[in-house]
């Protein structure tokens, strides 16, 4: 036990988007094990981390059934003295957000680095929240990288900071950094730490009388922490004395935006680019001494923005989000950030008068919904205003035309709790439908509090047999084991079915669908049928391997040939 083990050479130089390069990051820094729920624009990073497990045995990489876990598991890596990596978008972290929390006072034995992959300007996701939020209110350090290079270089870092202040470190993305690409340098990879135990067991113990010393230690700490980020590289300052008009302060990509158009101010500003937190305070109030404005550029809210407000003196006027210089939703970019600099606007390039089709978000051809939401619609025809709560995934289509029989998207697993909750209102009918991965990530314990109360609502499970909507990744069980799994749960057998899903089974559908509502109890229907996009993905993933073993068992007699 103990010590570091294997350490590995790697390539120089590789284009990597901005989630793998976090990976690729962890890698090199020598993690053992690394959690994450598919959602965009984390997904990418998960799936890098799968195919380098698959291609060189390590480090363990794995989705998890839901972020919570994720997290949770990461932590057990920890606890063993070894590196972890858990990554999930911006929502997953609400998921994450308890063990989360209270990670935050354990003393972390091995590194964990939380990467979580905002989503400004709502690409593919239901809210804009801002996970630098998540870091200042766990009294954590978060790095937010603005390129690829600083993903890297950030997430090997940030495992180092991990062990140095025993405390989850955060590394914030955003979609335009985690989505794109860019060269990375990589250098010598770290090797694994050894296995060791915790040197005192009790400073993972959160019962209150150990818990309130810890959240002390946690306090005291921040002192160190806001050291290290005054003198980090990454809060970098310039200033020039000569002009008191103006300076900015940049955040992760914004920075990116801003130099764009440096050369067309055509004066130069003083500027803090800020790229660890908590934030510097000596640094920001020394650019505010100098200047009589600031403008702040950062990508999500008005974070940093709203801090100045009470860092700063009065005098120094603060430009931003709040004061309505920079839009207060949706992305920044280059243009946006030109306008709050005072430039004209660039010149654009004409735009060909064309007539694009409108193309709204829909279902594949051939998706197994199509068969599913007719029925729906057809059984829910003979009651007057049923109520149909739904969730997250491609089944929210079904909320849109041409079916527009869905009536809710909120988070995942709500659609269950949500038709319970109005169930007990006494509303009726009232069918949830939600997706088989969905289901298993959050959509168990709200059914538990159905079956315990017989709740009159019928839950519609649509089981695609994969998580679609992010790639086509396997569920954490097979769809043969849901059905055990309910039925373990205790749902009556009379109210419970699987059934296949098929166009020309549309009337039998219908008919089950609406035989169960009028059963005031709880039902539960799982309506069977693989995805289109996994059956492709798994062919294609077959014929890769049958090429890769025809090629195998070709060689043995080319090498024979003289
Ligand atoms: S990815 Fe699969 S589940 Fe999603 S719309 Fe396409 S076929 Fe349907």
């Amino acid at each position: 036990m103990g010590g570091q083990v294997k350490s590995k050479t790697p390539s120089p130089e590789q284009v990597l988007l901005g989630d793998e390069a976090v990976a690729v990051g962890a890698i090199d820094a020598g993690i053992t094990a690394a959690y994450a729920y598919p959602g965009t624009p984390s997904t990418e990073l998960g799936e890098y981390l799968l195919q380098h497990q698959a291609r060189h045995g390590g480090p363990k990489a794995s989705w998890s059934v839901n972020e919570k876990v994720a997290y949770e598991e990461a932590l057990g890596v920890s606890m063993a003295g070894r590196r972890a990596l858990v990554a999930m978008k911006h929502v997953g972290l609400n998921v994450a957000a308890d063990p989360f929390m209270s990670s935050a006072l354990i003393t972390i034995h091995g590194g964990v680095v939380l990467v979580v992959a905002d989503d400004p300007g709502m690409h593919s996701s239901q809210n804009e929240q801002d996970s630098r939020y998540y870091a200042d209110f766990a009294h954590i350090l978060c790095l937010e990288p603005a390129n690829q290079q600083q993903a890297y270089d950030m997430t090997r870092e940030a495992f180092d900071l991990s062990e140095r202040f025993h405390i989850p470190v955060m590394i914030r993305l955003v979609t335009r950094l985690a989505h794109s690409r860019s060269v990375v340098r990589r250098r010598a990879g770290r090797g694994e730490n050894g296995l060791s135990k915790l040197p005192d067991p009790a400073e993972w113990i959160l019962l209150p009388s150990f818990a309130r010393p810890l959240w002390h230690k946690l306090q005291v700490m921040q002192q160190e922490i806001r050291a290290y980020t005054e003198s980090a590289p990454h809060n970098v300052q310039y200033l020039n004395p000569q002009n008191r008009a103006l300076g900015v302060i940049t955040t992760g990509v914004a920075r990116n935006y801003y130099t764009e158009n440096l050369r067309d101010l055509g004066f130069d500003i003083s500027h803090l680019h800020i790229g660890a937190y908590p934030l510097p305070m000596g640094k920001i109030r020394n650019l505010g001494s100098r200047v009589d404005k600031i403008l702040v550029l950062e990508e999500g809210y008005p974070y940093l923005e709203r801090y100045l407000r009470g860092i700063l003196p009065s005098p120094v006027e603060i430009l931003g989000k709040v004061s309505g210089e920079v839009p207060a939703e949706g992305e920044l970019n280059p243009d946006v950030v030109r306008k709050a600099l005072g430039l004209e606007a660039r010149e654009q390039l004409p735009m060909p008068d064309l007539e694009l089709p409108v193309r709204p978000a829909l279902l594949c051809s051939g998706c197994p919904h199509h068969d599913v939401f007719p029925a729906l619609i057809e059984a829910l025809s003979e009651f007057d205003k049923p109520l149909v709560p739904a969730d997250i995934g491609c089944n929210t289509f079904g909320a849109l035309p041409p079916y527009s029989v869905l009536e809710s998207c909120i988070c995942m697993g709500a659609s269950v709790g949500t038709a319970k909750g109005a169930a007990d209102a006494g509303y009726y009918p009232v069918v949830g439908v939600l997706g088989d991965s969905t289901f298993l990530h959050s959509g168990i314990p709200p059914l538990m509090d159905a079956i315990r109360t017989d709740a009159d609502m019928t839950l519609l499970i649509l089981d695609n047999e994969t998580v679609a909507m992010t790639g086509a990744q396997p569920t954490i069980l097979p769809s043969s084991r849901i059905e055990a799994l309910i039925r373990g749960m205790g749902v009556d057998p009379e109210h419970f079915h699987t059934t296949e899903v098929h166009p020309r089974k549309t009337a039998e559908l219908a008919e089950l669908i609406r035989r169960e509502v009028k059963h005031h109890g709880l039902s539960v229907i799982i309506a069977r049928r693989e995805c289109i996009e996994s059956v492709r993905k798994k062919g294609k993933k077959k014929r890769a391997e049958d090429r890769q073993f025809k090629q195998r068992a070709e060689k043995p007699h080319a090498e024979e040939r003289p």
